[in-house]
This record gives structure tokens, C-alpha cells and sequence, in this order.
């Protein structure tokens, strides 16, 4: 009983930072998929550089402390997507209206469906198993197969330093980044100042699912917004982190509704 008391009045203590979080909720996509892919269409016809960021309530627990990623995130450059319902349920019990979640696989099949298009595009890919990177590639290659690969590092054999300095000289249009939040998101916001154009992308899992070696939830359970207990099903040892990001993300969404009501 005392450490439930001892957990909960933990969280309690978790602190809305106003501007930081409404800067985010602000900055946020709030309109339909199709309009986010509109928008990736033309991002990448005219050769824009972008990086988007697809928020769950661990990016916003992280921003809510991490001053250095929250600057980051609210860079002109940067494009932040709700993945995830708890992000456009608790943007929703603020006050703003959200279409819907735009998740990580999406938006890598959204990109490499318009990039596929154009028969001059470079795409680079980094992160994840080595095995599953030798799948994503083949998959590339089989699906999208104008497109130009001019890397392919795993996750887990390579020294980031010298993954980017091979992004930098290769000037790719398409970078994806699966090396889990938040250290795609750090990695990425560290070196986009080196890069002259590009869409740069942490894609988390996505490599494992579209690779073939990860299932995503069956179609109902995506549209019932089940999604994270599929996930948590197959993975338990994800449950501690789910059920930590989640719980302080309540309350400081309670918090953050509280001062909006004050
Ligand atoms: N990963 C990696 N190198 C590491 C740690 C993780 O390449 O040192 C990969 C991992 O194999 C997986 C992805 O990063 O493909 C993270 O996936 P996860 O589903 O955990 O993403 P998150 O939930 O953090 O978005």
C-alpha cells in the first residue's frame, strides 16, 4: 500500500511545463493522413530537408524535461506526427482537435511509394538487427525497385559517427533511422545541420515489421486503437516502460487540463 502511495505520488509530482508541452501540442499535425501525404509528395519534389518525428508519450515525457530535445523538436525543420491514441486522445482532452495517429509504418510505405515515383531517388537505411536490415533491404528493392539504395547499416555493427558522415556524402533524399526513441530522434537532430536536402525519418520498429520479422496487431485491433496490447502481448517486457511513459503522460495531460481550466 505504501509503495503504491509512495509510485503514485511520484507521478503526481510530475510537473506540466505550459509552454514546453502546449509548444509541442501547438506544433503537432493535426490534420488526415492523406494531407500528411500530400504534404511528404511535395516535401520531396521540391527537395526540402525535414525530419519528422513520430510522438508517443515517452517523446513528450522526454521533452517535458530534456530542454535540448524540446528546442530541437520545435525547430522550423522539424515535423512532429501523433503516433500513437494516447497522444491524439490526450491532444483531444486539451482542446485540440486531431484527425487521427500517423503511424511509423505508414509513413516509411508513404515515403517509399512517392520516392519510387521519381526514378532518380536515393534512399539510405540504418538501424535494427542485422538480419532484419538484409530483409528491409531485399524489400526495398523487390517493392520499390526505382529506387536508389546508396546505404544499408544495421543497427548494431556500426559507429553512428561514421554511418552519418556516410549519410552527409551520399546526400540521400530518404534517410530512415530504427534505432529506437530516443536515440534515433537525438541522432538525427544532432547532425541535420550537415545535410543540404532530405527527409530524415525515426521509424522505430518499422524495419522489424515491414522486414517480415515482427507482426504488426491484425486490422482490428489497429482499429479499435488495441495496437499497443498486441504489442505489449507479444513483447511483455515492454510492459514496465508502456506503463511508466503512459502513467506520467496522464498525469501530466491531467495537469495540463487542470491549468487550461484555471
Ligand atoms: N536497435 C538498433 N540498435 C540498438 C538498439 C535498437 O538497431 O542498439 C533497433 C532495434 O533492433 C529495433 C529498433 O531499434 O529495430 C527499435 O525498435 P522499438 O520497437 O523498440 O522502437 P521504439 O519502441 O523505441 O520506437
Amino acid at each position: 500500500m505504501l509503495t503504491t502511495t509512495i509510485y503514485i505520488s511520484n507521478y503526481n509530482s510530475i510537473r506540466w511545463k505550459e509552454d514546453f508541452m502546449r509548444m509541442i501540442f501547438d506544433k503537432l499535425f493535426k490534420k488526415s493522413y492523406d494531407d500528411f501525404n500530400k504534404l511528404l509528395t511535395e516535401l520531396i519534389e521540391k527537395k526540402q530537408k525535414r525530419v519528422i518525428v513520430t510522438a508517443n508519450p515517452e517523446t513528450f515525457i522526454i521533452a517535458n524535461t530534456n530542454t535540448e530535445l524540446h528546442n530541437h523538436l520545435l525547430k522550423d525543420d522539424v515535423i512532429i506526427v501523433p503516433d500513437g491514441i494516447g497522444v491524439v486522445k490526450a491532444g483531444n482532452i486539451l482542446g485540440y482537435d486531431i484527425k487521427e495517429r500517423i503511424t511509423g509504418v505508414e509513413i516509411v510505405d508513404s515515403l517509399l511509394h512517392i520516392l519510387n515515383r521519381h526514378p532518380d531517388k536515393k534512399l539510405y537505411l540504418y538501424g535494427s538487427k542485422k538480419e532484419v536490415m538484409t530483409d528491409m533491404k531485399k524489400y526495398v528493392e523487390v517493392k520499390y525497385s526505382n529506387i536508389i539504395i546508396v546505404g544499408a547499416k544495421d543497427g548494431y555493427n556500426y559507429n553512428e559517427n561514421e554511418v552519418f558522415a556516410e549519410i552527409v556524402k551520399t546526400s540521400p533524399d530518404l534517410v530512415l533511422v530504427a534505432l529506437g526513441i530516443p536515440r534515433q530522434e537525438e541522432l538525427i537532430l544532432k547532425n541535420i545541420s550537415k545535410m543540404k536536402k532530405g527527409i530524415f525519418v525515426g521509424v522505430g520498429g518499422s524495419f522489424d515489421v515491414l522486414s517480415g520479422h515482427k507482426k504488426r496487431a491484425p486490422k482490428i485491433l489497429i482499429k479499435l486503437n488495441l495496437e499497443w496490447l498486441y504489442r505489449i502481448s507479444k513483447e511483455p517486457k515492454r510492459i514496465k516502460r508502456f506503463c511508466q511513459n503512459n502513467i506520467k503522460f496522464m498525469f501530466l495531460i491531467k495537469e495540463g487540463k487542470r491549468r487550461k481550466n484555471d
